[in-house]
C-alpha cells in the first residue's frame, strides 16, 4: 500500500477524528498513485493515522475509511459497515424509509444510500468510493434482498472528481416509481427523475411537526416539491393548503400526491416562482394561518453566503407578511453553509423588518437517520423552525 506522510504539525481536525486530508496537509507521497486507490496516511512521526481512498484530482486529497491498523479494505468491509448502518437505524427506529448510509457520519465518505422500504438509492460522489459500487451493491443484496437498486449519480460534485455523472439501475430493472408510506400518508417518489434520491427523508419527523398548528387553518407552503408538507398539512385539519414550486413536475407529483391520500379537495398546488408570488401577494395583503418555506440550498459555496442571506431574509419577510397575528411562520434551511445562529438571526432580522415579534414554537433539525457528528459541518446542515408570529 502507498504511503501518505503528513506534515509535522497535523490539523486538529485530523487529529480529532475527520476523516478529510487536504492535498496542502501532506508532506509527501510515497510512491505514485492512481485515483481511487487504498492509501495508508502516517504522520511525520510515520505513526498510523488511518487508511482510505486517494484522489490526486481532488482537494480533498484522501478521505480516510478506517483508523483501525488492522481493517483490511475489501468487499467484506463494506458489507460490515453497511451492516452497522442499518443496525444503528433499526436501534434508533428509522426502519421502513430511512438514510441508510449519511457518508462522512457512518465513516463512509461520500457515500449515500437512502432506503425507500425494499428499494435503495445510492449515490456515489467521490471515485475512492464509486470504485467499490459492486460491493456495496452485493452488501444491500446480502442484507436485505431489495426489490431494486438505482443510482443517482447524476450529481455535478461528481465532475470535480474526474467522474462522469450518470443514472440507472444497479439491479434488475424496475418500475421507478414507487410508492412510500410515512406518517400514514403515502407519497409517490419519482427514483429516476425526482430530484436528489427522489424524496427528502431528513424532514419526516418535521413534517410532523406541524400537526398542531395547521388545524383549521388556511395554509400557504412554497418550495413544495412533491408535496409533503402540504399533504401533512391537509391530513392534519387544515381549512385549505396551497403549495407553490417552481417545477411543473414537482406540482403534477404534488397533485397525484394530494389524490393518492383523498386529499385533493382540501390541497391545491400550482406552478410559479416562490419569490414572485410571496412579494405580489405581500402587497395585496393576502393572509394565511400558516406560512412553510422549505427553499432549496441557496449557495454551494463560502463565497455566495451573503447572498443566501439575501434570499433567506427576502422569503421569511414575506412570508411573515402574509400571516395573520398570532399565525405560524414554519421555515427551513438545508445548507449547512449557514449554521443554526446564523439562520436565527435571518430570521430575526426579517421580523424586525417586516415589524412582527417571534415566539419560538420548536427548532429542530435533521432526522436522526442522518447523524450529526460535531466537526464534521457538513454532516449538520437542516435547520427546522416554527415561530409563531405576532
Ligand atoms: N419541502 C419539500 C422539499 C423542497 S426542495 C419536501 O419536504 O419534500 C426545494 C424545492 O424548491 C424544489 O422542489 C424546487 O423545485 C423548488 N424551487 C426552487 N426555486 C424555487 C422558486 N424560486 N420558487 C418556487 N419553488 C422553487
Amino acid at each position: 500500500m502507498i504511503k501518505i506522510y503528513l506534515k509535522k504539525k497535523i490539523s486538529r481536525r485530523v487529529a480529532e477524528g475527520h476523516p478529510w486530508i487536504f492535498a496542502n496537509e501532506v508532506d509527501k507521497v510515497d510512491g505514485s498513485v492512481a485515483g481511487g486507490e487504498i492509501v495508508s496516511v502516517l504522520g511525520h512521526d510515520h505513526k498510523f493515522i488511518g487508511n482510505g481512498y486517494i484522489n490526486p484530482k481532488s482537494q480533498i486529497l484522501v478521505r480516510l475509511l478506517t483508523r483501525n491498523k488492522n481493517e483490511e479494505i475489501n468487499e467484506e468491509f463494506f458489507h460490515r459497515r453497511i451492516r452497522q448502518c442499518w443496525e444503528y437505524r433499526k436501534k434508533i427506529g428509522y426502519v421502513e424509509n430511512c438514510r441508510l448510509v449519511f457518508g462522512e457520519a457512518d465513516s463512509l465518505p461520500q457515500l449515500i444510500i437512502d432506503k425507500f422500504n425494499d428499494h435503495f438509492v445510492i449515490q456515489t460522489l467521490a471515485l475512492g468510493i464509486d470504485i467499490w459500487k459492486p460491493a456495496i451493491v452485493n452488501a444491500l443484496n446480502k442484507i436485505f434482498k431489495p426489490k431494486g437498486i438505482y443510482e443517482r449519480n447524476d450529481v455535478p460534485v461528481r465532475e470535480v472528481e474526474g467522474m462522469q455523472q450518470q443514472k440507472g439501475h444497479l439491479s434488475a430493472p424496475f418500475d421507478t416509481n414507487i410508492i412510500i408510506h410515512e406518517n400514514g400518508l403515502r407519497f409517490n417518489v419519482d427514483i429516476e427523475n425526482g430530484q436528489k434520491t427522489g424524496y427528502f427523508l431528513d424532514q419526516q419527523d418535521n413534517r410532523r411537526a406541524i400537526q398542531h398548528i395547521v388545524r383549521g387553518a388556511d395554509v400557504l407552503g412554497a418550495f413544495t416539491y412533491t408535496g409533503s408538507f402540504e399533504i401533512h398539512a391537509a391530513y392534519y385539519g387544515a381549512k385549505s393548503v396551497l403549495g407553490l414550486d417552481i417545477s411543473e413536475n414537482a406540482v403534477h407529483q404534488a397533485n397525484r400526491n394530494a389524490a393518492l391520500n383523498g386529499l385533493d379537495a382540501i390541497c391545491k398546488f400550482q406552478t410559479a416562482n416562490a419569490f414572485d408570488v410571496l412579494k405580489q401577494w405581500s402587497k395585496e395583503e393576502k393572509k394565511y394561518d400558516v406560512v412553510m418555506l422549505d427553499p432549496p440550498a441557496f449557495t454551494k459555496s463560502r463565497e455566495n453566503i451573503r447572498k443566501a442571506i439575501t434570499g433567506y431574509n427576502e422569503i421569511n419577510l414575506r412570508g411573515m407578511k402574509l400571516l395573520r397575528p398570532g399565525g405560524f411562520l414554519v421555515t427551513s434551511s438545508c445548507t449547512s453553509l449557514v449554521d443554526a445562529e446564523l439562520f436565527l438571526e435571518t430570521i430575526d432580522m426579517a421580523a424586525r423588518d417586516a415589524k412582527r415579534k417571534l415566539r419560538q414554537v420548536a427548532f429542530q433539525t435533521q432526522s436522526p437517520d442522518h447523524p450529526i457528528i460535531r466537526g464534521m459541518e457538513n454532516t449538520q446542515y437542516l435547520k427546522f423552525l416554527i415561530v409563531e408570529v405576532q
